[in-house]
Order: structure tokens, then sequence, then C-alpha cells
């Protein structure tokens, strides 16, 4: 059954639209269940209503016209328990609903489970059949798990659907179709979709018309050729060692290669406007399908062979697509994983957003977004990727939100909410350069989190009074190899400068977890708890004390160095560190540079240094919360994952009364605290934060002004008495709303859109 059940979702995945898909899953579920029906209702847009999708059992007539309420029929009695309804004779049943026409009365056991997405109930699965006969435990488990399975694919296959295919990509109804994500870059922007994929991974590759189909039939004509030749020169090289028949794959692929039904109907996939390598994911696919399908183990194995061929053939393709990429004027960069480097490839002049599959607000990309002004929706699971190169899309960045292709009322909507907005960023402009202080007085500097070097200009005219957090790892992970010392010492030198006298923290290098290094893989089961940050340069004092010099020869002259540790867990990290830094300091000193100890500080971002925070305050001179870090370790809640992303909240109780007491301990040793986690940029987080007596607050430079207003327009008794307020609510939803309603209240309103 597994393995019936694993080649049913790997069809799923490969439907078309939902049609296919709902098609394939009557078909299959009816085959393993051993019932006479199985039928698939859905529910409409409105929540309330179940209609008949599709049915292998029932009049092709009823599809579509048996629509259920929630409180009509069976299905609604599944729909409003969300839970299995297992009976033996249905007809008898006080909630049986008869529909004339559909056949149903001849049948009376009813198997009817939920499918539900995300906790809503979206669908209904059924099985019927003529025998009075409860359907057995079996049975019942494997719909449900089927149905568990379901959801995800269903809503999947019900974007894809709609974007099916060339020609229909503009289809005339007026409906939107909206991706849901979690919002990653606050803004709202309008521009073109440009899918990145992975090299070789062939699934990802989108649909793209080619531009000139004797171009693209050119190109595949010599990559076909290309892996001729090399399964040739393969096959030759294994004479000696492999069996004849084993060599025989060998002309298997060769055969193919040469077949009509292979590269044949390629070209007749290009001909019809797909580029290459999309006309060659179609063939794959097809072939996958009618391979999964065999009933022979061996031959079911071969569909590796396959996606082995077509991964060959890509490679060619892509080495001569890889110099072609085109950028339109607004990009919108989408993929599977959108990584750092994919958005580095963009030209900055034309990337207008970013949405990815995977990932959510606190992965690195969405800072990087941030960082750059640039609006980005994260954890779109529901994205069908593959279909939507080349379509106008819009991102929400403030709710998570994709259009794809939106009808011109939504576009419309959006380019009042972009007026709006641009006119309420030009009033935030003006208090660029008024100080950043609350009604009575108390000055809390804002600093800015940056680690791009392309361009300094925005952070340091955005009246930032210091940078809070320079990420080292961005300019490492840029490269090919670790930089070397005097490089690196020419990136600092360029933050130390622009900023000085104003202070400028540079964070030592803070690798693993999601941030990896292409010349240093990792491999770990669990990254986040494994070999990250000060754990890996403590292990590699040679990085550490080239970083460390770096940092120190970079900051003559000028004074106004800070460094900071990251992911400091105990008290001998920050002994070993604290020796590896003063022996860096002494040995400069040996050198004859005359330069003054830097001030150093430590990143409160795991538990532990929480329950610590005061010995590790003795040590050094400033405490900087990591409220992203502190928040996924405190909750157990991945920052990345986008299935519990719902779960992770800065402003859950926990972490808030985790920040008190760091304050409080650091206070006790005349420490002051900043906060460098997304969290300080969030204006309705803000109040708190100056609540407790954070000393600064660090974030990207686009909620800088959003930040700065909340301060001006409160008090410290009055941040204080939100604080006291907020220490006595139990729940996350409740801290928030209630936050939201104090803003309102104070008339700053307008600055929610930019919360979480
Ligand atoms: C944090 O964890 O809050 C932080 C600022 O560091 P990073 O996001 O780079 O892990
Ligand atoms: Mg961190």
């Amino acid at each position: 059954m597994l393995d019936t059940l694993r080649r049913l979702i790997q069809e799923l995945n490969l439907a078309r639209n939902l049609d296919q898909a709902l098609g394939l899953i009557v078909r299959r579920v009816k085959e393993i269940s051993g019932a006479e029906v199985c039928s698939v209702f859905l529910a409409e847009p409105d929540g309330r209503h179940y209609v008949l999708k599709a049915s292998d059992g029932l009049g092709p007539e009823s599809i579509g016209r048996i629509r259920l309420g929630r409180d009509e029929g069976l299905v609604g009695l599944v729909a409003r328990r969300a839970e299995p309804v297992n009976l033996e004779d249905a007809p008898l049943h006080p909630q049986f609903r008869y529909f004339p026409d559909s056949g149903e009365e001849r049948y009376h056991a009813f198997l009817g489970v939920p499918i539900i997405h995300h906790r809503e109930v979206v669908g209904v699965l059924v099985v019927q059949r003529t025998e009075a006969r409860v359907f057995d435990e079996e049975s019942v488990t494997l719909l449900v798990t089927v149905a568990a399975q379901l959801a995800g694919a269903i809503a999947h296959a019900e974007l894809s659907g709609e974007l099916n295919g060339y020609g229909d990509a503009h289809p005339a109804e007026e409906t939107s179709r909206v991706a849901r994500g979690q919002p990653g870059a606050p803004g709202v922007t309008f521009g073109t979709a440009r899918v990145r994929y992975p090299f070789a991974d062939i699934h990802a590759i989108p649909d793209r018309p080619g531009e000139d189909v004797d171009h693209e039939l050119a190109e595949f004509d010599a990559a076909v050729k290309a892996v001729r030749a090399e399964i040739a020169q393969l096959s030759q090289r294994m004479t000696d060692s492999l069996p004849a028949e084993e060599r025989a794959l060998f002309d298997v692929y060769a055969l193919m290669l040469d077949s009509d039904s292979f590269t044949g109907v390629t070209r007749e996939r290009i001909r019809a406007g797909n580029w290459a390598p999309g006309a060659l994911r179609q063939t794959i696919e097809e072939h996958e399908e009618v391979f999964r399908n065999m009933e022979n183990d061996y031959l079911r194995e071969r569909v590796e062979d396959i996606r082995d061929l077509g991964r060959r053939l890509l490679m060619h393709l892509q080495t001569e697509k890889a110099e072609e990429h085109t950028y339109p004027d607004k990009t919108i960069l989408v993929g599977e994983e959108v990584t750092a480097t994919m958005l580095a490839e963009v030209p900055q002049d034309r990337l207008v957003g970013v949405v990815s599959v995977r990932g959510s607000r606190t992965s690195h990309v969405a800072i990087l977004a941030r960082a750059l002004g640039i609006p980005a929706v994260m954890g779109v699971t529901e994205l069908p990727v593959g279909r939507i190169d080349d379509a106008e899309l819009i991102v929400d960045g403030y709710a998570g939100r994709v259009f794809i292709e939106p009808p011109p009322h939504v576009t419309a909507e959006y380019r009042r909410l972009a007026d709006e907005e641009a006119s309420f960023s030009a009033e935030l402009h003006e208090l660029r350069d008024l100080p950043s202080a609350t009604l009575d007085g108390t000055h809390i500097p804002l600093y800015v989190n940056t680690g791009l070097l392309a361009d300094l200009t925005p952070t340091t005219e955005s009246g930032a009074e210091g940078v809070g957090l320079y990420r080292t790892e961005f300019p490492f992970m840029i490269r090919n190899r670790f930089p070397g010392e005097e490089e690196q010492r020419r990136i600092y030198r360029q933050v130390l400068e622009a900023f000085a006298p104003r202070p400028v923290v540079l964070r030592t290098l803070d690798v693993g977890g999601d941030k990896a290094l292409p010349y240093f893989p990792i491999e770990e089961d669990n990254p986040f708890l494994g070999w990250r940050g000060i754990r890996i340069t403590l292990d590699h004092p040679e990085i550490f004390l080239v970083q460390v010099r770096a940092m120190m020869r970079a900051s003559e002259g000028l004074g106004n160095l800070n460094i900071l540790l990251p992911m400091i867990s105990d008290v001998a990290e920050l002994h070993d560190s604290l020796a590896l830094i003063h022996q860096a300091h002494d040995e400069l000193l040996e050198e004859g540079l005359a330069l003054p100890m830097p001030r150093v500080g430590v990143m409160i971002e795991v538990p532990s240094a929480v329950y610590q925070a005061g010995s590790l305050a003795r040590r050094v001179d400033f405490l900087s919360i990591g409220t992203n870090d502190l928040t996924q370790y405190l909750l157990a809640v991945d920052r990345n994952n986008p299935r519990v992303a719902d779960l992770y909240d800065s402003l859950h109780p926990a972490v808030i009364r985790a920040m008190l007491q760091v304050v409080e301990s650091a206070r006790v040793h005349g420490k002051p605290v900043s906060v460098c986690g997304e969290m300080a940029g969030d204006p309705a987080a803000a109040i708190l934060l100056v609540g407790m007596g954070i000393e600064s607050l660090s974030m990207s430079v686009a909620s800088l002004p959003r930040v700065k207003w909340v301060i001006r327009n409160l008090s410290r008794e009055r941040a204080n008495e939100i604080l006291s307020n907020v220490l006595v609510m139990e729940e996350v939803d409740d801290i928030r709303a209630y936050l939201h309603r104090t803003l309102e209240e104070a008339g700053m309103g307008g600055l929610l859109r930019a919360g979480k």
C-alpha cells in the first residue's frame, strides 16, 4: 500500500491541473480501497459549501451539480466534524440527502474523510459500496492517509491548473489568483516573474516561450549530439569493468536519444513554442509517469535512467543558456529556494521583488531583501513555480501575498496602496534629521543592520546613528574562497570610514545554520543546532584571528570599532574568544600599530545565554539581543520553515520575559543592551523594547523611519506602562492585538502595515 500511495503522490505532483489531479485521486483510491465509488468534494471559496468535483462511480452529470452546505448531507457532516464518518447503511442516516440522477441510492456503505489544509476542511473524500457493511479499519486509515497527503497537492494543483500551458496564461475571467506566503520584506511591487532554478534540477525548470524556434531546436540538437558522444565514451570506458549485459544500459540510452518518443516529441514541443529546457522537462515528466505506472519493479526503477539522461541534456543546454540570463526591467525573482547568490546576480536596478517557495521572514534572503528595500514574500508553498515564468505579478510584502496575472481591479487597488505608501514614506523621510528621542527626552539611538557593501549610500543617508550589526558573512558568501586579511581590511574600512565617528558593530563570522559558504560545506542533520557561528571560528582560530586582525587594522585612526560575538552559549566560549581578540591586539601592537582595544560585545541569541547574561555582561562592554535566533531557539520553531511560521513570533510572552531578564542582568553590571534582530524594526515591538530599558535598536534601513516615528510619539513612562500591561498577558495574539490598538489610538495606525 505504501508503494501505491507513494506513486499516487508522485503522480499528483506532476498533475498539470486540478481536474487531472482529482481524476487520478478518485481512480486510484477506488482501486486501492476496493470500493465501487470514490468521489471528491471541494470547498467553494466561501468555505461554506462543498461541490462534487470528481467521481469514479457516480453519474458524470452530477459533477459540479451536487453541492452541499456544511449542515447538509453526510458530506456536510464530515466537514463539520472534521473527522471520518463510517456508515453501514448511509440512506438510513437522518442526514443523508438524496440527489436524483446520481445513482447513489444503490450504495449503502459510506466512508467520508475530511481533507484538511492549514486547519481548514478544504474537501471531503468519499468511498461507497453497495454492500451494507462498514469499511474496515484498514480502509479508514488508508483514506485518512491519502487525504492528509492530498491537501497540499490539491492546493498546488488548484493554482497551477489556472495557469496551465501557453496561450491561457491570461485567462479572460476576472478572478485573481493569489498565492499566500509570509511577509518577507515590506512594500508592494509590480513586475515580471523570472524563475531561477538550481543547476540540473529538472522539475524546477519553468515553461518559457522560446524566442526563436530554430535557435532552440539547434541548441537541443547540439545537446543531444554532445550527450550521445558522452555516452559512447562512457560505454567504451566501461568495456573492461562491466559485463556486456550491464553495458547494454548505455545502448538503451543511445536508442532513447534517437527515438521519436523522446527527442522527436521534445522537438515537437519546441516547435509548439516552449523553450528547449521546458520542452525537455515536459517529455521527461511524461516518461516518468509511464514508467511509474509499470507493475514490474525493474522497469519502474528505470525512471532514474530517464532522469539521468534528462540531467545530462539539461547540463548542456544550461551551459549554453547560462550566459543569456535576461532579466526584465522590473524583475521579480522567483524560485523554489531563492538564494543570496541568485539575488546578487540580478542587476540591482532591475530587481523589484523576491518570491520564494521556501524560507521565511527571518531567512537570510529576506533579510537581504529588506536591506535592499525590496518587497519579498517567503514560504509561498503553493506557488506553481514551473508555470509562472514571465507572468505579471504583484508582490505584497506586507500581507505575504503574490497575485499572479492580476485582473485590472486588483492592480488598480494595489497601485492606490503603493501611492499611499510612497507619500507616507516621503512624510517619514522628513524625520531623517530629527533626533530619535521619546516625548520625555530619552535618547534611543537607532542603528542599521547591514552586510552589503555594494551600496552603503542608503544606510549612511538614512539618519542612522551608526551600524548596530554588520553581518560579515555576506562578503564571505559571495566569494569562492575565504577572503584574506587585507581583502577583509579594505571591506571593513569602507564601513567604518563611511560612518565614523558614529559607532560600527562588526560581527565575527556567523556561518552554519542556513548560511553556507560554497567553499566550506557543512553537512549536518540539524544545522541550526550544530556547528555554527562562534563554534566554527573557535575551532578554526586561523579564520577568527585573521578576521579580528582585519577589523582592528581597518579601524586605525577611527576608533569606532565594536566587535560582536555570535552564538555564544557559555562563558568558556567567551573566554576563548576574548583570549584570541587580545592575542590579535597584542600582535598588532607588536607590529607597531597603535590601536586602542575595541569594545567587545556578546550576542544573546541562545537560551543558555539568557540565563547567564550577567556572567557574560560582566566580561564584555555590551550585549546585543539577536531576537531572530532567540525566538527560534526559545520557541523551538525553525526560523526558515514555512510550515511552522505561524508559531514564530518574537512577541511571544516567553521571548519578552527572556529579554527583560537579559536587560535586568546587564543592568546589575552597568552594561548596555541593544536589540539587533528583526524585532527591533517592528514598530509595535519597539514600544516594548523602549519600555524594557533597551538602550539602542538596530534594524534594516527600511524600518528605521517607522520606528523613529513611534519613539518620537511616545513617552518612556507610557512605554513602561504598556510593557506592564503586556507582561500580564499570556497569549501572543492578545499582545499583538493590544499593541496594534495602542498604536492606532495614538494616531500611528498607518505604521501597522509594516508590522508582522
Ligand atoms: C539574530 O539572530 O537575531 C541576528 C541578528 O542574527 P542573524 O539573523 O544573522 O542570525
Ligand atoms: Mg543570529
